[in-house]
């Protein structure tokens, strides 16, 4: 197998590239559609193209769709093309882009339309538990999470945070000066969140520390071993 493997539920795996050859791989794997999010020509076009895997996929037998993304333009209309997709698709599906990454991040999008809460499986009665809850996905809490994650690879770890969008704010220092562009302050959550953690995109509002558990503003319980705080600080001004 040429490619990276990650499966996010019996229904739903994403992968790095994938060749002409793996295909058989992945059938016997048991994928019965696969879903390229790589654009044809990118880096070169030195993969293979949409329209060649196509007629390999239709040739064993396997669905094939084309929904190609640039890793730093996804959008919620990706997460809802891949919803409409999966409605379609015999599952389980596998899709691929580059590494991975971005078609992880488009099924992190798709989770949080229309049902955040499941997304994150925060809406059901049954409490959700990690080895690892980190509050706050700034650059704190998403360095973190990579850092415990390259050594412990397997560990269980939740970032929780109620904001789609990711703010750099030490080079809005430079922006105030007019020598760095404020637009590129700002990156999408879902496209900085490490692939083998989960987001849950609540804020928290109360800590049960006696209890290993946190209450999510919606009203759900989450319950960690460690936990890791960095939502950082508000001003408030006199009280
Ligand atoms: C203009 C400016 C210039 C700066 N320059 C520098 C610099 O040069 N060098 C430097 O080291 N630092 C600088 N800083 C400080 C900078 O803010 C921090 O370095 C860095 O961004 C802090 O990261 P953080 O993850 O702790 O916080 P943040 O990036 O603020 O992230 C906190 C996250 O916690 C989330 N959160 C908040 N409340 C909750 C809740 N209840 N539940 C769940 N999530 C929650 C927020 O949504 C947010 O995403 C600067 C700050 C500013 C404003």
């Amino acid at each position: 197998m040429n490619f990276n493997l990650f499966k996010h539920n019996d229904l739903f795996s994403t992968a790095s590239q994938i060749g002409l050859e793996d295909l058989p791989i992945i059938l016997a794997a048991g994928y019965k559609s696969v879903i390229c999010n790589r654009p044809d020509g990118e880096d070169g076009g030195h993969h293979v193209g949409s329209k060649e895997l196509a007629a390999a996929c239709e040739a064993l037998g396997l669905a094939f769709s084309y929904l190609p993304a640039d890793a730093t333009h996804l959008s919620k209309e990706h997460g809802t093309a891949l919803r409409l997709l999966l409605a379609d698709m015999p599952a389980p599906v596998l899709a691929f882009c580059r590494t991975g990454n971005r078609s992880t991040n488009i099924f992190r999008l798709a989770n949080l339309i229309d049902t955040p809460i499941q997304a994150a499986g925060a809406g059901n009665d049954k409490l959700k538990q990690y080895e690892i809850v980190i509050v706050g996905g700034g650059s704190a809490g998403i360095t973190v999470a990579s850092s415990l994650l390259k050594r412990a690879p397997n560990a269980q770890i939740a970032i929780v945070d109620p904001s789609s969008q990711h703010y750099y704010q030490p080079a809005w220092t430079l922006v105030g000066r007019g020598i760095f562009d404020s637009k590129k302050t700002v990156r999408p959550m879902a496209s900085l969140i490490p692939s083998a953690a989960q987001w849950i995109p609540q804020a928290v509002s109360e800590f049960l520390p006696d209890h290993n558990r946190i209450r999510l503003d919606n009203g759900c319980l989450i319950a960690y071993q460690q936990l890791i705080v960095c939502p950082a600080c508000g001003l408030h001004g006199r009280r």
